[in-house]
């Protein structure tokens, strides 16, 4: 299937690379391992080992030097081969990317060569019940406790906490006065350190990568887990906050491509008369549109990650790549079940399976309304409703 998106030099080679890797694991071992309930420990393993979890993480830390543009190739070719890893957006982009530029050298020097190489994971726990998209409303506090801290509060709807070694989460500073903004501090805090407790949420998804709510009482860390500054959370953050939604845009755009590749497969060889259905404009003009929306999200995407490795602002064309990736991903993955017909419901074609990982992707990491209230305020200067 031809693109309008040609890669050459090395990110072809990280492509092929990636694509090598993919292929010989495919949709239906990361369908086997969500539905047993297990991970994909064998295929982070290479993708590690192979260097390209890491690729944009600093050379000196153990990454490949390069940036998200990288990275989009290496997640956009996981999820083109039925293998959308939420681990991927979330170890190595968030965390990897907020600790490279907030980090102690200390604290860089522990993670980023583990990240990189995929020998450990962090997850990420911003989210609450009283504080989803509103992240300012964040309750979890962190109180000084002698050196260290003391954390309390619950996260939600936390990714492979069960994966992870630590997770990197944002805390209210229990030392400034309670405010509409309240002050924000980033800690890296161990899964298993005693206080935490996590509780898995049943969810819909077919994804190896199970949901967690994480209870935290009075969880005593020291003072080497404060990345940066006491209170400056909320800015680090939005050092991740870019990248994850770039490379949840990748994500989706990899989603896209996987289901138009199979539709068009499969309306070439099927017949019900006397020509393959994909000969029926009825079936063919939808997967040409699709194909169209998703080519577009994967050049608004490469755009964000180039912005962003340029040092240059890259939150409008951050989310609007993203918004334009969900909802081109979610079209494409309807048109191919249609395109299947009956068998487009059937688990054995691959794609009825990753409906739900697709349609989270307009909810989360930040919701459609929230992406276009961003564009709303910032790109057209309209007032802010809240
Ligand atoms: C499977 C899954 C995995 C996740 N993984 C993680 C994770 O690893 N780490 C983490 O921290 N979080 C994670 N999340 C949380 C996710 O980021 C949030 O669900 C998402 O940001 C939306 O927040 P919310 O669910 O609280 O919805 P709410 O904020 O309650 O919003 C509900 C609805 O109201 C809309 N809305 C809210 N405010 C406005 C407004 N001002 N204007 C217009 N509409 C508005 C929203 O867009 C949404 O449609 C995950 C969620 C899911 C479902």
């Amino acid at each position: 299937m031809t693109g309008l998106i040609a890669d050459s030099g090395d990110l072809g080679l990280i492509r092929e690379s990636t694509a090598a890797i993919a292929a010989r694991y495919g949709h239906a071992y990361y369908a086997d391992r969500a539905r047993a309930g297990g991970h994909i420990a064998e295929l982070w393993a290479e993708l590690g080992q192979a260097g390209l979890l890491g690729v944009h993480l600093p050379a000196e830390y153990g990454g490949g030097g390069a940036g998200l543009t990288e990275l989009v190739v290496v997640t956009e070719e996981l999820a083109a081969h039925g293998l959308p890893l939420l681990i991927a957006v979330i170890s190595p982009a968030i965390c990897g990317s907020i600790l490279a530029a907030h980090a102690s050298s200390e604290m860089k020097a522990s993670w980023l060569p583990a990240l990189a190489d995929g020998t450990r994971r962090m997850a990420f726990a911003l989210t609450e019940p009283d504080a989803g998209s509103n992240s300012h409303n964040v309750s979890t506090t962190a109180r000084r406790d002698g050196a260290g801290w003391s954390i309390s509060g619950g996260k939600y709807y936390i990714s492979a906490a069960d994966e992870c070694e630590a997770m990197l989460l944002v805390a209210r500073d229990g030392s400034a006065p309670a405010g509409p903004r309240n002050p924000l501090s980033l800690f890296v805090v161990p899964t298993g350190a005693p206080g935490v407790t996590l509780q898995p949420i049943p969810t819909a998804l077919v994804c190896p990568d199970r949901q967690f709510t994480v209870f935290l009482d009075e969880v005593r860390v020291g003072p080497d887990t404060l990345i940066g500054a006491a209170g400056a959370g909320f800015r680090q953050v939005f050092a991740g906050l870019n990248p994850e939604r770039i490379l949840a845009a990748a994500l989706c755009n990899g989603i896209g491509r996987y289901a138009i590749g199979k539709a068009a497969e499969y309306a070439r060889q099927r017949k019900v008369w006397s020509t393959p259905i994909g000969a029926h404009q009825g079936i063919a003009h939808p997967l040409a549109q699709a194909h169209v929306e998703v080519e577009l999200a994967r050049l608004a995407t490469a755009r964000a990650a180039e912005l962003f490795d340029g040092g240059q602002d890259a939150a409008s064309a951050a989310n609007i790549a993203k918004l334009a990736a969900a909802d081109a991903a979610l079209a494409a993955l309807d048109q191919a079940i249609q395109t299947h017909g009956g068998n487009g419901l059937a688990l054995e074609y691959g794609l009825a399976d990753l409906w739900f990982v697709t349609r989270l992707m307009r909810t989360a990491p930040v919701s459609r309304e929230m992406v276009l209230n961003f564009v709303a305020q910032h790109s057209l200067k309209l007032p802010v409703s809240y």
